[in-house]
């Protein structure tokens, strides 16, 4: 076991620059540091021994859950074979091309082929290229803005990190650039007029979106890019009718949909893809996460028929196309998505986020919706999430200093539980591993209820 000496923590403050972390307070050792060593299924331990139940997989990847040795096998035979080769000019490996079958059988109706890259960044990176090259082809090189939701989460490199509609992931960093707009979330706990039904709120958001491409012109907006279910933005169900809606609009004005699957792709709502739970039709899908469980560093870019067949036109009018990374198809990464894909058969995994996700989230809502400071329990399949209120007859929210979600968020991780403050509220949201069990998902529920009272009364 790592010994955590005083070694050990001066080299992580001295020399580790963290993702997502308060640089100044990490460096001068004024957080906690957790450094994490093994895992069992939802239960991961750190270098002291201490174990937390992972009610967050990780950063809602771990799906299959910690220490599954047929990933693990399948990596280290892999890496053994032939650890390495590119996948340009078409080249593959057998796992790249198993994969590839595997991801189409079981994607939404219409879906034909698989680009692979490696973190759901650069996969919507590649999203906003196809785009932009589809329409040049079509000779419309004009259509190329881009259209997302604020509390959007797409990514945080240049184009990605525009798409994202969190201030969080803009500040200081001269994000959003253009051509990326965004439009209303389709948050209805947080809806202005409170009169409002959900298909009225829907309604609303379809009417926004129309206003914004007829405002910049119906020849100037290429896509439209959204989450089924918003994650990282707060973890919202759409309202009802809300895809419908939408989709009529896109329609109209022939506006591309891509469907950002990295969070609900290969099972978490209880079904293979999000598009199949909401009745959404994409053009391009993003994928990463759930793809190997993270396992192994792998996202793709599932491309439908209808926009495939312009890109090949592009290929017999400029050749090649310009578009490529070292690591796409990486054997290592495409053999710990094939074993995953596998597992989350054998083990049932969709069928299990559909049931053990609704029992938890109607225990959940049983236990803290009625604190009074409990404004909205809500999810769908495995994610849940708790937004905290000062007033919920007034909805009237906490002054973000009081950082309420992160204090229950604190108190859970004391009773040996893993949940994750969102960003930008006082929300508390959960997205375990998808072989969760109702045993676990009680341990869960207890802890929470315990962490609200600690922090809220
Ligand atoms: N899209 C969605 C919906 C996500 O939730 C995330 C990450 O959380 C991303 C894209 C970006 O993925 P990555 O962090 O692998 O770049």
């Amino acid at each position: 076991m790592l010994d955590l000496t005083n070694e050990r923590t001066a080299w992580d403050r001295d020399h580790f620059f963290h993702p997502s972390t308060h640089m100044g307070t990490h460096a001068r050792g004024e957080t906690p540091t957790r450094v994490m060593a093994g895992g069992e299924g939802v239960r991961i331990r750190d270098v002291t021994g201490k174990e937390s139940i992972d009610a967050f997989a990780g950063l809602y990847c771990v799906n299959v859950g910690y220490g599954r040795h047929k990933i693990a096998d399948a990596i280290a035979a892999q890496a053994k074979d032939l650890a390495y080769y590119h996948a340009y000019v078409g080249h593959g490996t057998d796992a790249s091309i198993r994969l590839a079958k595997m991801i189409i059988d079981r994607a939404p109706q219409g879906m034909s082929r698989v680009y692979f890259g490696l973190s759901g960044s650069d996969a919507n990176e590649t999203n906003i290229k196809l785009i932009w090259y589809y329409n040049n082809i079509l000779g419309r090189p004009e259509k190329k803005k881009i259209i997302s939701r604020w509390r959007g989460y797409h990514g945080s490199g240049v184009m990605t990190g525009s798409l994202t509609g969190l201030h969080f992931f803009h500040n200081a960093f001269d994000l959003p650039r253009a051509p990326i707009l965004h439009t209303e979330a389709p948050y209805y706990f947080r809806r202005e007029d409170r009169s409002m039904s959900e298909d009225q709120f829907s309604q609303l958001c379809a009417d926004r979106l129309e206003e914004l491409i007829l405002a910049e012109g119906q020849d100037t907006v290429a896509a439209f890019i959204g989450e089924p279910i918003l994650g990282t933005g707060g973890i919202v169900p759409p309202p009802s009718g809300y895809w419908q809606k939408i989709q009529a609009v896109l329609k109209k004005y022939d506006v591309l949909l891509v469907a950002d699957e990295v969070v609900t792709g290969f099972g978490r709502l209880g079904t293979m893809f999000g598009c199949d739970h909401y009745a959404i039709k994409p053009d391009l899908i993003t994928i990463a996460k759930g793809l190997t469980s993270a396992y192994a560093p792998l996202s793709g870019v599932i491309v439908s028929d209808r926009v495939w067949q312009i890109l090949i036109q592009g290929s017999d009018q400029l050749g090649a196309i310009g578009h490529g990374w070292t690591y796409s198809a990486h054997p290592i990464c495409a053999a710990a998505g094939v074993a995953n894909l596998e597992l989350i058969d054998e083990m049932q995994l969709v069928n299990n986020a559909g049931s053990v996700g609704a029992y938890f989230r109607e225990s959940l809502a049983s236990a803290v919706g009625g604190h009074k400071h409990v404004g909205d329990v809500r999810g769908d399949g495995m994610l849940a999430a708790v937004e905290f209120v000062e007033d919920k007859d007034d909805r009237t929210f906490f002054d973000p200093s009081n950082k309420i979600g992160p204090q229950v968020a604190a108190a859970l991780l004391e009773r040996g539980v893993i949940g994750r403050a969102m960003p930008q509220g006082d929300i508390l949201g959960f997205a375990p591993p998808l072989c969760l069990s109702r045993e676990e998902a009680d341990i869960v529920v207890a802890a929470t209820v315990e962490a609200v009272k600690a922090v809220l009364g």
